[in-house]
């Protein structure tokens, strides 16, 4: 692949994903191309949101960026290092510090028969080697950072709300202050008073802690609050990204605008401004790619050089009407 094609952003690449690949075989030499040469990387400090339908391979791109998924092909560089094609235990043990995921949901994502300071605590002890006394005092120090009561460690999960257990959630990765952390949805199980709350803690700590966050979500509105820049993914492919709010409000892809056309805005006033809309039609099987662009069947603006010919992402220019020094990025013919 060539260097060209590789997206790099502010200062510091903390994390690069080069042409990531991930597919699985569904047998009859048949596979789900679940995540497809996508090239990504997240500056140090930086949020970026990673946005898109279910089933668009959000997650399993997440899950292939820390090793949890082994990948078909491309790579993956930390801090400029490139990661094993398969993890060893001990790269396991080495990254775990470094690399963390708070998960989806806060209701299965917890063993219900630990107490609070033994889930939290559970990294500590694998990765860092510390006394129990010590721990302890880690995990009261956690619970109060994400805003729960030291004296929560000696209950169980099913006592809390799925707010505090997503904070409990948040303790357990964060303990053991890592550089990077994907958030796998951490939001979507939550009522939306609640989303608000983990929304605004997660932006603390960014602050706080200098994280950097992969954030996945399928609500662009929420996401757009706390992300530096946002990724907008479709079946697998990577059709756009841009600074978060130049792309909120100013959607190149057709995918993009419908997408945000057809996500609630939470600011009434804001909604009432937005033109909205519906996608249309079903995202095609991840199994059956089709030719040329994979939105085709589903976009407003489709014409016939779009059933052949797959667009790639492209810099913008002045003239598709971006801001001068914009660093939107988009796959789509109607821009070439
Ligand atoms: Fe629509 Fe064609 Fe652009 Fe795909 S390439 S998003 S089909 S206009």
């Amino acid at each position: 692949m060539s260097d060209s094609l590789i997206k790099t952003y502010g200062p510091t690449p903390l994390v690069e994903a080069r042409g990531l690949t991930r597919y699985f075989d569904v047998g009859s030499g048949r596979r789900v191309h679940a995540v497809d040469n996508v090239s990504l990387s997240v500056a140090e400090r930086e949020i970026v949101g990673l946005v898109g339908e279910s089933g668009s391979g959000k997650s399993t791109f997440g899950k292939t960026l820390l090793g949890l998924h082994n990948k078909t092909a491309g790579e993956v560089l930390f801090k400029g290092e490139v990661l094993p094609a398969k993890y060893r235990a001990a790269d396991y043990q080495r990254l775990a510090g470094n690399m963390q995921m708070i998960f989806q949901d806060p209701y299965s994502s917890l063993n219900p028969r630990m107490t609070v300071g033994e889930i939290v605590a559970e990294g500590l002890r694998l990765h860092a080697g510390v006394s129990n006394a010590m721990a302890r005092e880690r995990v009261a120090e956690w619970l109060g950072r994400v805003g729960l009561q030291p004296d929560h460690m000696s209950r169980y999960p099913h006592e809390f709300s799925g707010g505090q257990r997503q904070r409990i959630g948040i303790a357990r990765a964060l303990i053991l202050e890592p550089d990077f952390v994907v958030c796998d949805e951490p939001i979507s199980a939550l009522d939306v008073s609640v989303q608000a709350q983990v929304i605004n803690l997660l932006g603390e700590l960014k602050e706080s802690m200098g994280l950097t966050l992969l954030f996945i979500a399928h609500d662009l509105s929420m996401v757009r609050y706390v992300s530096d820049r946002m990724a907008v993914m479709y079946l697998g492919s990577l059709v756009e990204i841009g600074r978060a709010d130049e792309l909120y409000f100013d959607p190149k892809h057709p995918y993009t605008e419908v997408l945000i056309g057809s996500n609630p805005e939470p600011d009434p006033e804001l909604e009432r401004s937005r033109p909205s809309t519906a996608i249309q039609g079903e995202i095609p099987s991840p199994v059956n790619v089709p030719a040329g662009c994979r939105f085709a069947n589903r976009c407003p603006k489709v014409m016939e050089v779009c059933k052949s010919v797959t667009p790639q992402l492209i810099k913008l220019r002045k003239i598709d009407a971006v801001e001068e020094g914009s660093e939107r990025e988009v796959a789509c013919h109607l821009y070439t």
